[in-house]
């Protein structure tokens, strides 16, 4: 997957501060940009390994889920996905995500959160080969080797000058392997999309450069979690750049990028580049969730 993907200028800030966004979004219109590369090459070691199947497991507004029902009909796998909630299971129509996996081929399994627990367990694996058979496991968020090894082509030579990379954060996987191709001269802050202090250790285990950080300042809550100043924010970023932002993960970072400018925590003069990961399968669920809140939706077009 050979892609020349656009940094777009987006403006000069306090501080004359410059921000730009690499626009990993453009990848595919349903297919969030990390989600395809931290596939990638799964996809290329089971074909080699001739599975007939690709297993993964995900909530129900799930990116990871859409992009491995769509690359499984693509590139000709059965896919299963185990879906946390089992009061999903006779919503599938008002879900547009699910829907969208289901006429991809997706095969549902609905589980309890209790159940939904046992995923890391070798006999709640086991349960799963009998009923289905043989299959590819790709652990919930796609998050491998083989997945980091995607996200080290997301930096180019060309993203040398930026002195800070900034990205989203869901289980580590991507700024893994944006921290891996950076240079040690570069800054990378991650925004973490959900509470927890775990993530630090996880994305150990895949660098050894200690030219990054997380901010746990902008997760709103947590997982998924959406107030009506974040979606104004969202909002007004779109009308201005014509960037869609999605509430779970892109919006965060961008909001969290915005008021560390204005609070001087980037050194005066720096160029910042902000990875738009993608993301915006979501955000038709999600609207309707905002709708039953009375909150504010997300506008998708001016
Ligand atoms: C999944 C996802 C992330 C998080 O990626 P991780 O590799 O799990 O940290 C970031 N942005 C978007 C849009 C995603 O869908």
């Amino acid at each position: 997957m050979e892609r020349i993907i656009q940094n777009q200028f987006i403006g000069t800030f306090k501080n004359n501060i410059q921000l730009f966004i690499k626009r990993e979004d453009l990848i595919h219109p349903f297919i969030s940009g990390n989600k395809y590369r931290k596939l990638q090459y799964n996809l290329s070691k089971a074909k080699e390994e001739n599975h007939a199947a690709l297993l993964t497991f995900g909530g129900a507004y799930s990116n990871h889920i859409a992009a491995v029902a769509y690359v499984g009909k693509k590139y000709g796998f059965q896919t299963i996905g185990v879906i946390r909630g089992e009061e999903l299971l006779s919503k599938i129509n008002e879900n547009p995500t699910l829907t969208f996996a289901q006429q991809n081929g997706m095969q549902f399994v609905f589980e309890s959160r209790e159940e939904y627990r046992n995923r890391h367990e070798m006999e709640y694996i086991e349960n799963l080969r009998q009923k289905f058979g043989a299959f590819y496991l790709i652990p919930e968020g796609g998050t491998n080797d083989l997945a980091v090894k995607g996200c080290k082509e997301i930096l180019t030579e060309n993203d040398a000058e930026f002195d800070y990379i900034c990205c989203c954060v869901g289980t580590g996987g991507t700024i893994s392997g944006i921290i891996y191709s950076s240079h040690v001269n570069q800054r990378i802050i991650g925004f973490p999309s959900l509470k927890g202090d775990f993530l630090n250790g996880e994305i150990q285990k895949w660098v050894t450069k200690d030219n990054w950080e997380l901010n746990n300042a902008y997760h709103f809550g947590g997982y998924a979690k959406i107030n009506s100043e974040l979606i104004e924010f969202m909002n007004d970023f779109f009308v201005q750049t014509s960037v869609l932002l999605d509430p779970v993960y892109t919006g965060k970072m961008m909001y969290g990028i915005y008021d560390l400018i204005e609070k001087e925590f980037f050194t005066a003069n720096s160029k910042i580049l902000a990875i738009h990961s993608g993301g915006l399968q979501g955000i038709e669920g999600l609207n309707q969730k905002l709708e039953k809140l009375k909150l504010p939706k997300i506008i998708t077009n001016v």
